[in-house]
Parts: C-alpha cells; sequence; structure tokens
C-alpha cells in the first residue's frame, strides 16, 4: 500500500527534530482544518483542538525555533 503522506524529519539533534517537526505539524494542520471546514460546517472538537494547537504552535513559535543567525553589515545597510 503506497501512503499519501510519508513525513520523514532529518534533524541533526533533538531540539532540532522538535523544531522540525512543530514547524511540519503547524504547517499540516492549518491545511487540515482548511479541508475540514469544507465537509464539516459545525464546530467540533477537531476543529477546537486544531484553533488550540495553531495558537499554542503559534505564540511558543520564538521558544522551539533556533535563533536565526544574526545579520551581516550588509544584510542591515539593504534593510531600511
Ligand atoms: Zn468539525
Amino acid at each position: 500500500m503506497v501512503h499519501k503522506y510519508a513525513i520523514i524529519i532529518n534533524a541533526d539533534d533533538l531540539d532540532e527534530a522538535v523544531e522540525e517537526t512543530a514547524h511540519l505539524l503547524y504547517f499540516l494542520l492549518g491545511r487540515a482544518l482548511q479541508e475540514h471546514r469544507r465537509r464539516h460546517a459545525e464546530e467540533c472538537d477537531f476543529e477546537e483542538f486544531a484553533l488550540e494547537a495553531l495558537a499554542l504552535l503559534l505564540k511558543y513559535r520564538q521558544a522551539y525555533t533556533n535563533p536565526p543567525p544574526p545579520p551581516s553589515p550588509s544584510d542591515e545597510d539593504t534593510a531600511l
């Protein structure tokens, strides 16, 4: 049997694995919620779960996202 979704997380350490998984979950949940609402207009446990999980993932995004490298001086020149 061929699965439509095969999820592989490549990470060098646990923190990175959590980060990648969280980003992926955020993306998939957003898509799933959109799909769900097309078929199911009434509010339900899935919708409540999806909305709360999305809000939580968004709220703590900085906590599980590894900080990007500091901008180089040339980037700062062009930022404004
Ligand atoms: Zn529903």
